[in-house]
């Protein structure tokens, strides 16, 4: 029987947008995962400033989003626990609850997982599960010996996945055998997700300017029902 292959996807969602739904889509697709938890931070930690929009009104928006996308699930697993939501506690979670490290792939886009050396039990955090680092159109995709060489504990653990542009020269290798592998991998994932981000959706409806087609229309009709993210008066 093929094991249960989960997909995390971990974020401030604030709010959730169509760039979220594609990078989730392409790991579900490409690595051929049984499902993609999306997780909202009740508290992000390594961030500024507190999220604009309450922890349940971003996991409301997140509900809706994937309502109607097979495969997409609303995940309230990191709601309602105390103190910062570190990426290590919410992936010992799921192994107390009978997943191997070799079942979850944790999604990052590029940005977040340039960071992570800053993240709470980092590098043991990739014994824990697979990573997916998925490209982000306005960072800078890097090429796969400039990824090996930025991480380069990891080299011999990257697996370079997708065929965006960008990542030229890129050997696209299929995916690895994963019910029989040694130990999680982190996969480079080439997908061209849309260049879009909450930052400049809160700035656009704090000027009152139009959010048409970066966030799915549920989640528009929800921002705009409740007045989420308008200027303060
Ligand atoms: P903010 O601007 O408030 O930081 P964001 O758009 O970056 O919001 P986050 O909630 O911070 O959204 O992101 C959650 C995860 O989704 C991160 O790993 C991030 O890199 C990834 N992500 C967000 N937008 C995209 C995108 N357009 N393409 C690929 N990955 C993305
Ligand atoms: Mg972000």
């Amino acid at each position: 029987m093929t094991p249960r292959l989960v997909g995390l996807l971990g974020g401030t969602f604030d709010p959730i947008h169509i760039g979220h739904l594609k990078a989730a889509r392409a790991a579900l697709d490409v690595l051929g995962l049984s499902e993609v938890l999306l997780i909202p931070a009740h508290h992000p930690p390594h961030r500024d400033t507190e999220p604009v929009a309450s922890p349940y009104h971003r996991f409301a928006m997140v509900a809706l989003a994937v309502s109607e996308t097979p495969g997409l699930v609303a995940s309230d697993l990191d709601m309602g626990t105390a103190g910062p939501s570190y990426t290590s506690t919410t992936l010992r979670r799921l192994h107390s609850l009978g997943l191997s490290a070799l079942q979850i792939f944790f999604i990052t886009g590029l940005d977040a997982f340039a960071e992570i050396a800053t993240w709470k039990d980092y590098p043991g955090l990739f014994d824990l599960s697979h990573f997916v680092v998925v490209d982000r159109p306005e960072v800078d995709a890097l090429s796969p010996e400039a990824f090996a060489g930025r991480f380069p504990a990891l080299a011999h653990r990257v697996w370079p996945l997708g065929n965006a542009p960008g990542v030229e020269g890129a050997i696209r290798r299929p995916v690895p055998d994963l019910a029989n592998a040694e130990h999680p991998w982190v996969f480079r994932l080439a997908a061209d997700t849309p260049n879009v981000s909450s930052t400049e959706i809160r700035r656009r409806l704090s000027a009152g300017d139009r959010i048409d087609g970066l966030v799915p229309e549920a989640v528009a009709r929800h921002i705009a029902r409740h007045g989420l993210y308008q200027a303060a008066e």
